[in-house]
Protein backbone atom coordinates (compact mmCIF):
# COMPACT_ATOMS: atom_id res chain seq x y z
CA UNK A 1 0.00 0.00 0.00
CA UNK A 2 1.34 3.47 -0.93
CA UNK A 3 2.07 5.66 2.07
CA UNK A 4 0.46 8.92 2.95
CA UNK A 5 3.34 9.94 5.30
CA UNK A 6 6.47 8.96 7.27
CA UNK A 7 6.71 9.40 10.89
CA UNK A 8 9.95 9.25 12.39
CA UNK A 9 10.07 8.80 16.14
CA UNK A 10 13.57 10.04 18.07
CA UNK A 11 13.49 8.01 20.95
CA UNK A 12 12.56 4.41 22.04
CA UNK A 13 11.37 4.29 25.21
CA UNK A 14 7.76 4.18 26.79
CA UNK A 15 6.47 7.39 24.77
CA UNK A 16 8.30 6.52 21.67
CA UNK A 17 7.83 2.88 21.18
CA UNK A 18 3.41 3.32 22.38
CA UNK A 19 3.53 5.92 19.15
CA UNK A 20 5.69 3.57 17.11
CA UNK A 21 2.65 0.49 18.17
CA UNK A 22 -0.47 2.75 17.37
CA UNK A 23 0.58 4.45 14.66
CA UNK A 24 2.08 0.73 12.81
CA UNK A 25 -1.89 -0.05 13.00
CA UNK A 26 -2.40 2.32 10.01
CA UNK A 27 -0.86 0.41 7.05
CA UNK A 28 -0.53 4.23 5.23
CA UNK A 29 1.95 5.34 7.34
CA UNK A 30 5.31 4.51 7.54
CA UNK A 31 7.24 4.16 10.63
CA UNK A 32 10.88 4.83 11.74
CA UNK A 33 12.33 4.62 15.38
CA UNK A 34 15.45 6.13 16.40
CA UNK A 35 17.07 5.14 19.60
CA UNK A 36 20.34 6.07 21.11
CA UNK A 37 21.42 3.02 22.86
CA UNK A 38 22.82 -0.45 21.39
CA UNK A 39 19.74 -1.92 22.29
CA UNK A 40 16.06 -1.28 23.81
CA UNK A 41 16.30 -1.26 27.42
CA UNK A 42 14.95 0.29 30.44
CA UNK A 43 16.51 1.60 33.54
CA UNK A 44 14.96 1.94 36.94
CA UNK A 45 13.37 -0.38 39.13
CA UNK A 46 9.09 -0.65 38.85
CA UNK A 47 6.45 1.46 37.18
CA UNK A 48 2.98 2.38 39.00
CA UNK A 49 0.08 2.64 36.38
CA UNK A 50 -2.98 4.17 37.18
CA UNK A 51 -7.20 2.66 35.46
CA UNK A 52 -6.80 5.61 33.06
CA UNK A 53 -3.41 4.26 31.55
CA UNK A 54 -4.64 0.55 31.90
CA UNK A 55 -7.66 1.83 29.71
CA UNK A 56 -5.47 2.04 26.95
CA UNK A 57 -3.43 -0.85 27.15
CA UNK A 58 -6.75 -2.36 27.10
CA UNK A 59 -7.93 -0.71 23.78
CA UNK A 60 -4.31 -1.82 22.17
CA UNK A 61 -4.67 -4.99 23.51
CA UNK A 62 -1.60 -4.87 25.50
CA UNK A 63 -3.53 -5.79 28.81
CA UNK A 64 -3.20 -10.05 28.72
CA UNK A 65 0.30 -9.89 28.06
CA UNK A 66 0.65 -6.82 30.69
CA UNK A 67 -1.59 -8.75 33.26
CA UNK A 68 1.33 -11.74 32.65
CA UNK A 69 3.66 -9.67 34.24
CA UNK A 70 2.18 -7.06 36.53
CA UNK A 71 0.16 -6.89 39.36
CA UNK A 72 -3.59 -6.00 38.84
CA UNK A 73 -6.14 -5.68 41.03
CA UNK A 74 -9.81 -6.22 39.96
CA UNK A 75 -10.43 -3.55 37.33
CA UNK A 76 -12.90 -0.87 39.05
CA UNK A 77 -13.11 -2.96 42.79
CA UNK A 78 -12.03 -0.28 45.20
CA UNK A 79 -8.54 -1.15 46.47
CA UNK A 80 -5.90 0.40 48.66
CA UNK A 81 -3.94 2.09 46.43
CA UNK A 82 -1.31 3.26 48.95
CA UNK A 83 -1.23 3.16 52.86
CA UNK A 84 -0.03 6.87 53.85
CA UNK A 85 2.11 6.30 57.24
CA UNK A 86 4.37 8.55 58.87
CA UNK A 87 7.52 7.07 59.35
CA UNK A 88 10.31 9.58 60.12
CA UNK A 89 10.53 9.01 63.96
CA UNK A 90 11.24 6.12 66.20
CA UNK A 91 7.76 4.75 65.99
CA UNK A 92 5.72 5.22 62.81
CA UNK A 93 2.07 5.08 62.32
CA UNK A 94 -0.17 4.63 59.75
CA UNK A 95 -2.37 7.56 59.01
CA UNK A 96 -4.41 7.14 55.60
CA UNK A 97 -5.81 4.36 53.34
CA UNK A 98 -5.76 5.82 49.76
CA UNK A 99 -8.68 4.12 48.37
CA UNK A 100 -8.81 4.10 44.78
CA UNK A 101 -11.30 2.10 41.71
CA UNK A 102 -8.97 -0.66 40.33
CA UNK A 103 -6.00 0.43 43.10
CA UNK A 104 -2.60 0.54 41.76
CA UNK A 105 -1.37 -1.59 38.68
CA UNK A 106 2.61 -2.26 39.11
CA UNK A 107 5.03 -3.49 36.73
CA UNK A 108 8.88 -3.85 36.92
CA UNK A 109 10.25 -1.61 33.77
CA UNK A 110 11.87 -4.08 32.16
CA UNK A 111 9.15 -6.25 31.79
CA UNK A 112 6.79 -3.31 30.43
CA UNK A 113 9.39 -2.49 27.81
CA UNK A 114 9.74 -6.01 26.68
CA UNK A 115 5.85 -5.93 26.07
CA UNK A 116 5.71 -3.29 24.45
CA UNK A 117 8.89 -4.75 22.18
CA UNK A 118 6.83 -7.75 21.60
CA UNK A 119 4.10 -5.93 20.48
CA UNK A 120 6.19 -3.33 17.87
CA UNK A 121 5.39 -4.46 14.70
CA UNK A 122 7.78 -6.01 11.68
CA UNK A 123 6.13 -2.84 9.55
CA UNK A 124 8.16 -0.49 11.96
CA UNK A 125 11.35 -0.08 10.73
CA UNK A 126 13.45 -0.18 14.05
CA UNK A 127 17.15 1.28 14.25
CA UNK A 128 19.22 1.60 17.56
CA UNK A 129 22.66 3.51 17.92
CA UNK A 130 20.92 6.65 16.13
CA UNK A 131 21.60 9.32 18.61
CA UNK A 132 19.40 12.29 17.62
CA UNK A 133 21.63 16.14 17.49
CA UNK A 134 19.21 17.98 15.72
CA UNK A 135 17.07 18.56 13.08
CA UNK A 136 16.00 20.98 10.66
CA UNK A 137 12.79 21.42 8.76
CA UNK A 138 11.87 23.60 5.75
CA UNK A 139 10.40 26.80 6.70
CA UNK A 140 6.26 27.00 7.44
CA UNK A 141 4.45 27.28 4.07
CA UNK A 142 1.36 29.52 3.48
CA UNK A 143 -1.70 27.53 2.71
CA UNK A 144 -1.45 29.12 -1.18
CA UNK A 145 2.03 26.88 -1.63
CA UNK A 146 0.37 23.80 0.18
CA UNK A 147 -1.31 23.09 -3.16
CA UNK A 148 1.92 21.31 -3.99
CA UNK A 149 1.81 19.39 -0.58
CA UNK A 150 3.16 16.02 -2.46
CA UNK A 151 6.09 17.15 -3.05
CA UNK A 152 6.64 19.19 0.29
CA UNK A 153 10.41 18.76 1.42
CA UNK A 154 11.31 16.66 4.05
CA UNK A 155 12.30 17.27 7.90
CA UNK A 156 15.96 16.12 8.25
CA UNK A 157 17.51 14.28 11.14
CA UNK A 158 20.91 14.76 12.06
CA UNK A 159 22.61 11.82 14.02
CA UNK A 160 25.90 11.48 16.24
CA UNK A 161 27.16 8.81 13.84
CA UNK A 162 27.14 11.58 10.86
CA UNK A 163 24.15 10.37 8.76
CA UNK A 164 21.10 11.90 7.91
CA UNK A 165 17.60 10.46 7.81
CA UNK A 166 14.72 11.64 6.69
CA UNK A 167 11.09 11.72 7.33
CA UNK A 168 7.45 13.89 6.94
CA UNK A 169 6.68 14.39 10.61
CA UNK A 170 9.53 14.39 13.57
CA UNK A 171 7.97 12.75 16.96
CA UNK A 172 10.54 14.05 19.90
CA UNK A 173 9.96 10.92 22.54
CA UNK A 174 13.63 11.19 23.19
CA UNK A 175 12.86 12.20 27.25
CA UNK A 176 13.64 14.81 29.85
CA UNK A 177 17.44 16.13 28.04
CA UNK A 178 15.21 15.99 24.62
CA UNK A 179 17.50 17.21 21.47
CA UNK A 180 14.79 17.55 19.77
CA UNK A 181 12.91 20.14 22.22
CA UNK A 182 16.25 22.04 22.16
CA UNK A 183 16.33 22.41 18.05
CA UNK A 184 12.65 23.43 18.69
CA UNK A 185 13.27 25.72 21.02
CA UNK A 186 15.91 27.35 18.87
CA UNK A 187 13.40 26.90 15.94
CA UNK A 188 11.01 29.08 17.64
CA UNK A 189 13.65 31.38 19.10
CA UNK A 190 14.83 32.29 15.63
CA UNK A 191 11.86 32.52 14.64
CA UNK A 192 10.00 35.27 17.54
CA UNK A 193 13.48 37.03 16.99
CA UNK A 194 13.38 37.60 13.15
CA UNK A 195 9.53 38.67 13.94
CA UNK A 196 11.73 41.69 16.47
CA UNK A 197 10.13 40.05 19.64
CA UNK A 198 13.68 39.48 21.61
CA UNK A 199 12.25 38.90 24.67
CA UNK A 200 9.85 36.03 23.44
CA UNK A 201 12.77 34.32 21.81
CA UNK A 202 14.53 34.20 25.13
CA UNK A 203 11.47 32.54 26.79
CA UNK A 204 11.88 29.53 24.23
CA UNK A 205 15.70 29.64 25.11
CA UNK A 206 15.14 29.36 28.79
CA UNK A 207 12.92 26.76 28.23
CA UNK A 208 15.38 24.36 25.96
CA UNK A 209 17.81 22.79 28.98
CA UNK A 210 15.86 20.54 31.79
CA UNK A 211 15.63 21.39 35.11
CA UNK A 212 17.03 20.18 38.11
CA UNK A 213 14.35 19.85 40.97
CA UNK A 214 16.55 19.72 43.98
CA UNK A 215 15.18 16.61 44.95
CA UNK A 216 17.13 13.13 44.51
CA UNK A 217 15.92 9.69 44.54
CA UNK A 218 18.10 6.96 45.65
CA UNK A 219 16.50 3.78 43.66
CA UNK A 220 16.29 -0.07 43.77
CA UNK A 221 14.73 -2.98 43.38
CA UNK A 222 14.75 -5.71 46.58
CA UNK A 223 14.69 -9.55 46.61
CA UNK A 224 11.16 -10.39 48.85
CA UNK A 225 13.00 -12.81 50.11
CA UNK A 226 15.73 -10.88 51.53
CA UNK A 227 12.92 -8.33 53.18
CA UNK A 228 11.04 -11.52 54.04
CA UNK A 229 13.86 -13.39 55.89
CA UNK A 230 14.46 -10.52 58.25
CA UNK A 231 11.19 -8.83 58.82
CA UNK A 232 9.30 -12.15 57.68
CA UNK A 233 5.71 -10.36 58.09
CA UNK A 234 7.02 -6.90 56.62
CA UNK A 235 3.72 -4.77 55.58
CA UNK A 236 5.82 -3.97 52.25
CA UNK A 237 5.84 -7.27 50.85
CA UNK A 238 1.98 -7.58 50.19
CA UNK A 239 1.01 -3.83 50.50
CA UNK A 240 2.42 -0.72 48.47
CA UNK A 241 3.14 1.70 50.96
CA UNK A 242 4.04 5.71 50.79
CA UNK A 243 6.24 6.63 54.37
CA UNK A 244 6.40 10.44 54.94
CA UNK A 245 8.51 12.83 56.98
CA UNK A 246 10.25 15.91 56.36
CA UNK A 247 12.20 16.83 53.44
CA UNK A 248 12.13 12.88 52.84
CA UNK A 249 9.65 10.21 51.40
CA UNK A 250 9.39 6.34 50.56
CA UNK A 251 7.48 4.56 48.38
CA UNK A 252 7.33 1.61 48.08
CA UNK A 253 5.77 -1.38 46.37
CA UNK A 254 5.86 -5.26 45.80
CA UNK A 255 6.52 -6.69 41.19
CA UNK A 256 6.89 -8.91 39.42
CA UNK A 257 4.18 -11.16 41.00
CA UNK A 258 5.45 -10.26 44.72
CA UNK A 259 9.03 -11.57 44.19
CA UNK A 260 10.57 -8.25 44.02
CA UNK A 261 10.19 -4.83 45.73
CA UNK A 262 10.54 -1.15 43.86
CA UNK A 263 12.07 1.12 46.56
CA UNK A 264 12.57 4.78 45.94
CA UNK A 265 13.31 7.33 48.64
CA UNK A 266 13.50 10.86 48.08
CA UNK A 267 15.62 13.89 49.27
CA UNK A 268 13.83 17.48 48.58
CA UNK A 269 15.75 20.55 49.05
CA UNK A 270 13.44 22.74 47.47
CA UNK A 271 15.74 25.70 48.02
CA UNK A 272 17.55 24.02 45.00
CA UNK A 273 14.46 23.85 42.69
CA UNK A 274 15.49 24.73 39.06
CA UNK A 275 19.00 25.15 39.70
CA UNK A 276 21.63 23.45 37.40
CA UNK A 277 22.84 20.76 39.00
CA UNK A 278 26.93 20.10 37.70
CA UNK A 279 27.10 16.79 38.54
CA UNK A 280 26.01 13.32 37.07
CA UNK A 281 22.13 12.93 36.99
CA UNK A 282 22.37 9.09 37.88
CA UNK A 283 25.43 7.72 39.98
CA UNK A 284 25.54 4.50 42.34
CA UNK A 285 26.10 5.61 45.87
CA UNK A 286 27.67 3.52 48.90
CA UNK A 287 24.32 2.06 50.89
CA UNK A 288 25.75 4.04 53.54
CA UNK A 289 24.48 7.18 52.39
CA UNK A 290 21.25 6.39 52.17
CA UNK A 291 21.29 4.92 55.63
CA UNK A 292 22.69 8.71 56.79
CA UNK A 293 19.95 10.09 55.36
CA UNK A 294 17.19 8.08 56.81
CA UNK A 295 18.99 7.41 60.14
CA UNK A 296 16.08 8.62 61.92
CA UNK A 297 13.03 6.35 60.17
CA UNK A 298 11.45 3.83 62.34
CA UNK A 299 12.74 -0.13 62.26
CA UNK A 300 10.47 -1.04 59.34
CA UNK A 301 12.02 1.47 56.97
CA UNK A 302 15.57 0.80 58.75
CA UNK A 303 14.84 -3.45 57.49
CA UNK A 304 13.96 -2.16 53.75
CA UNK A 305 17.10 0.02 53.74
CA UNK A 306 18.99 -2.92 54.95
CA UNK A 307 18.07 -4.89 51.97
CA UNK A 308 19.13 -2.04 49.02
CA UNK A 309 22.45 -3.33 48.16
CA UNK A 310 24.05 -0.44 45.99
CA UNK A 311 21.47 2.16 45.15
CA UNK A 312 21.54 4.33 42.59
CA UNK A 313 20.74 8.11 43.28
CA UNK A 314 18.77 9.82 40.26
CA UNK A 315 18.91 13.34 40.85
CA UNK A 316 15.33 14.22 39.62
CA UNK A 317 14.80 16.66 36.59
CA UNK A 318 11.63 18.62 35.14
CA UNK A 319 11.18 20.73 31.85
CA UNK A 320 10.11 24.02 31.64
CA UNK A 321 6.28 24.36 31.36
CA UNK A 322 6.40 24.80 27.37
CA UNK A 323 4.23 27.41 25.64
CA UNK A 324 3.57 24.50 23.00
CA UNK A 325 4.36 20.87 22.40
CA UNK A 326 4.57 21.66 18.29
CA UNK A 327 6.20 23.51 15.74
CA UNK A 328 5.68 23.00 12.21
CA UNK A 329 6.33 18.78 11.50
CA UNK A 330 7.30 18.31 14.61
CA UNK A 331 5.63 17.47 17.71
CA UNK A 332 7.10 16.60 21.51
CA UNK A 333 5.94 13.20 23.10
CA UNK A 334 6.22 12.36 27.25
CA UNK A 335 9.21 13.67 29.01
CA UNK A 336 10.56 15.12 26.34
CA UNK A 337 7.35 17.75 25.75
CA UNK A 338 6.19 17.59 29.98
CA UNK A 339 8.97 16.13 32.25
CA UNK A 340 7.46 15.96 35.94
CA UNK A 341 7.93 15.08 39.34
CA UNK A 342 7.15 11.80 40.11
CA UNK A 343 5.14 11.92 42.85
CA UNK A 344 1.85 10.91 41.25
CA UNK A 345 3.67 7.84 39.40
CA UNK A 346 2.46 9.35 35.98
CA UNK A 347 5.28 10.72 34.06
CA UNK A 348 5.04 7.16 31.99
CA UNK A 349 1.00 6.94 31.79
CA UNK A 350 1.32 10.71 30.28
CA UNK A 351 3.74 9.71 27.99
CA UNK A 352 1.31 6.82 26.92
CA UNK A 353 -1.70 9.32 26.58
CA UNK A 354 0.80 11.74 23.90
CA UNK A 355 1.25 8.51 22.10
CA UNK A 356 -2.20 7.52 21.84
CA UNK A 357 -3.88 10.81 21.39
CA UNK A 358 -1.42 12.16 18.46
CA UNK A 359 -1.40 8.26 16.77
CA UNK A 360 -4.76 8.56 16.69
CA UNK A 361 -4.89 12.04 15.05
CA UNK A 362 -1.85 11.11 12.52
CA UNK A 363 -4.25 7.67 11.81
CA UNK A 364 -7.16 9.63 10.98
CA UNK A 365 -8.10 9.80 7.69
CA UNK A 366 -8.61 13.00 7.17
CA UNK A 367 -4.99 13.51 7.90
CA UNK A 368 -2.93 13.81 4.79
CA UNK A 369 0.74 15.07 4.35
CA UNK A 370 -1.05 18.74 3.95
CA UNK A 371 -2.67 18.85 6.98
CA UNK A 372 -0.38 17.48 9.40
CA UNK A 373 0.42 20.44 11.20
CA UNK A 374 -3.08 20.96 11.79
CA UNK A 375 -3.46 17.44 13.14
CA UNK A 376 -0.06 18.49 15.41
CA UNK A 377 -1.39 21.36 17.06
CA UNK A 378 -5.09 19.86 17.52
CA UNK A 379 -2.77 17.33 20.03
CA UNK A 380 -1.08 20.21 21.30
CA UNK A 381 -4.38 22.23 22.65
CA UNK A 382 -5.98 18.41 23.89
CA UNK A 383 -2.86 17.46 25.66
CA UNK A 384 -0.69 20.39 26.37
CA UNK A 385 -2.89 21.56 29.12
CA UNK A 386 -3.70 17.99 30.72
CA UNK A 387 -0.27 17.00 31.00
CA UNK A 388 0.72 20.20 32.61
CA UNK A 389 -1.92 20.07 35.08
CA UNK A 390 -0.81 16.70 35.92
CA UNK A 391 3.00 17.93 36.31
CA UNK A 392 1.68 20.99 38.60
CA UNK A 393 -0.78 18.18 41.15
CA UNK A 394 2.78 16.13 40.53
CA UNK A 395 4.90 18.80 42.34
CA UNK A 396 2.18 19.68 44.55
CA UNK A 397 1.57 16.05 45.58
CA UNK A 398 5.36 15.94 46.40
CA UNK A 399 5.20 19.03 48.83
CA UNK A 400 2.87 17.68 50.63
CA UNK A 401 4.37 13.57 50.67
CA UNK A 402 7.66 16.40 52.31
CA UNK A 403 5.64 18.22 54.54
CA UNK A 404 6.78 21.24 52.54
CA UNK A 405 3.08 22.16 51.74
CA UNK A 406 2.60 26.05 53.04
CA UNK A 407 0.21 25.85 56.08
CA UNK A 408 0.83 22.17 56.35
CA UNK A 409 4.36 21.90 57.31
CA UNK A 410 4.46 20.49 60.47
CA UNK A 411 7.28 22.46 61.64
CA UNK A 412 6.54 22.94 65.58
CA UNK A 413 5.94 20.02 68.03
CA UNK A 414 2.31 21.46 69.90
CA UNK A 415 0.91 20.96 66.39
CA UNK A 416 -2.40 19.20 65.54
CA UNK A 417 -0.32 16.65 63.62
CA UNK A 418 -3.39 14.68 63.51
CA UNK A 419 -5.54 16.95 61.61
CA UNK A 420 -2.89 18.30 59.55
CA UNK A 421 -2.23 14.45 58.01
CA UNK A 422 -5.82 14.08 57.88
CA UNK A 423 -5.69 17.19 55.63
CA UNK A 424 -2.74 16.55 53.93
CA UNK A 425 -4.19 12.86 53.17
CA UNK A 426 -7.37 14.62 51.57
CA UNK A 427 -5.60 17.00 49.20
CA UNK A 428 -3.36 14.31 48.14
CA UNK A 429 -6.54 12.53 47.08
CA UNK A 430 -8.40 15.24 45.21
CA UNK A 431 -4.89 16.20 43.40
CA UNK A 432 -4.87 12.85 42.17
CA UNK A 433 -8.25 11.74 41.38
CA UNK A 434 -8.33 12.17 37.50
CA UNK A 435 -5.87 9.49 37.39
CA UNK A 436 -8.83 6.72 38.54
CA UNK A 437 -11.55 9.11 38.02
CA UNK A 438 -11.44 10.38 34.16
CA UNK A 439 -10.82 8.29 31.33
CA UNK A 440 -8.42 9.76 28.33
CA UNK A 441 -11.52 8.37 25.67
CA UNK A 442 -13.18 11.79 26.29
CA UNK A 443 -10.20 13.67 25.00
CA UNK A 444 -9.32 11.22 22.19
CA UNK A 445 -13.37 12.23 20.99
CA UNK A 446 -13.06 15.54 21.60
CA UNK A 447 -9.33 15.35 19.84
CA UNK A 448 -11.06 13.80 16.53
CA UNK A 449 -14.09 16.37 16.36
CA UNK A 450 -11.81 18.89 16.13
CA UNK A 451 -9.77 17.33 13.39
CA UNK A 452 -13.48 16.51 11.62
CA UNK A 453 -14.51 19.96 11.93
CA UNK A 454 -11.71 21.29 10.98
CA UNK A 455 -11.84 19.19 7.72
CA UNK A 456 -15.20 20.35 6.47
CA UNK A 457 -13.86 24.03 7.23
CA UNK A 458 -11.24 23.67 4.65
C1 LIG B 1 12.10 8.08 40.60
C2 LIG B 1 11.11 8.04 39.48
C3 LIG B 1 9.98 7.23 39.58
C4 LIG B 1 9.02 7.21 38.58
N1 LIG B 1 7.94 6.42 38.71
C5 LIG B 1 6.96 6.44 37.78
C6 LIG B 1 5.79 5.64 37.91
O1 LIG B 1 5.61 4.91 38.88
N2 LIG B 1 4.84 5.72 36.95
C7 LIG B 1 4.99 6.52 35.85
O2 LIG B 1 4.07 6.56 35.00
N3 LIG B 1 6.11 7.26 35.66
C8 LIG B 1 7.09 7.24 36.59
N4 LIG B 1 8.22 7.99 36.42
C9 LIG B 1 8.37 8.80 35.21
C10 LIG B 1 8.72 7.97 33.98
O3 LIG B 1 9.88 7.19 34.24
C11 LIG B 1 8.98 8.86 32.78
O4 LIG B 1 8.01 9.88 32.72
C12 LIG B 1 8.92 8.04 31.49
O5 LIG B 1 9.93 7.08 31.47
C13 LIG B 1 9.04 8.95 30.28
O6 LIG B 1 9.03 8.18 29.11
P1 LIG B 1 9.61 8.78 27.76
O7 LIG B 1 9.42 7.71 26.73
O8 LIG B 1 9.05 10.12 27.52
O9 LIG B 1 11.15 9.03 28.06
P2 LIG B 1 12.30 7.99 28.43
O10 LIG B 1 11.74 6.82 29.15
O11 LIG B 1 13.37 8.78 29.09
O12 LIG B 1 12.79 7.46 27.03
C14 LIG B 1 13.56 8.27 26.17
C15 LIG B 1 14.27 7.36 25.18
O13 LIG B 1 14.91 8.18 24.23
C16 LIG B 1 16.25 7.76 24.06
N5 LIG B 1 17.00 8.96 23.67
C17 LIG B 1 17.41 9.98 24.46
N6 LIG B 1 18.03 10.92 23.74
C18 LIG B 1 18.01 10.48 22.46
C19 LIG B 1 18.48 11.04 21.23
N7 LIG B 1 19.10 12.22 21.22
N8 LIG B 1 18.30 10.32 20.08
C20 LIG B 1 17.65 9.12 20.11
N9 LIG B 1 17.18 8.56 21.23
C21 LIG B 1 17.35 9.23 22.41
C22 LIG B 1 16.66 7.21 25.41
O14 LIG B 1 17.75 6.33 25.31
C23 LIG B 1 15.36 6.52 25.84
O15 LIG B 1 15.28 5.20 25.34
C24 LIG B 1 9.21 8.00 37.41
C25 LIG B 1 10.36 8.79 37.28
C26 LIG B 1 11.31 8.82 38.29
C27 LIG B 1 12.53 9.68 38.14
Amino acid sequence: MSKKFTVAICGGGVGGLVCAIVLSQYSDIQVDIYEAANQFSEIGAGIGMWPRTWKIMQALGLDHDLAEVAIVPPNGVPQVAFTFRKGDQAEGRNFYALNTPGGLISIHRAHFQSTLLRHLPSSCNAHTRKRLVSYTQPARRTRRSMAGAAALPKVTLYFQDGTTAFCDVLLGADGVKSNVRTSMMKEMASLARAQGDAAQAEVFMRAAPARWSGTSAYRAVIPAEKLRSLVPGHRVLTHPMIYFGKDTQITVYPIAHGTLINFAAFRARYDLENTTLDAPWVQDVPRDELLRDFHEWEPEVQALLQCVQTPSRWAVHTSAPLGAFTFGRVALVGDAAHAMMPYQGSGAGQAVEDAYVLATLLGHPSTSIATLPRALQIYDAVRRPFAQHVAKVSRDNGLLFTMNYPGLTLESPGEDVPRKLAELSSRIKKKWEWAWESSVDDDVERAVRMLEEAASRS
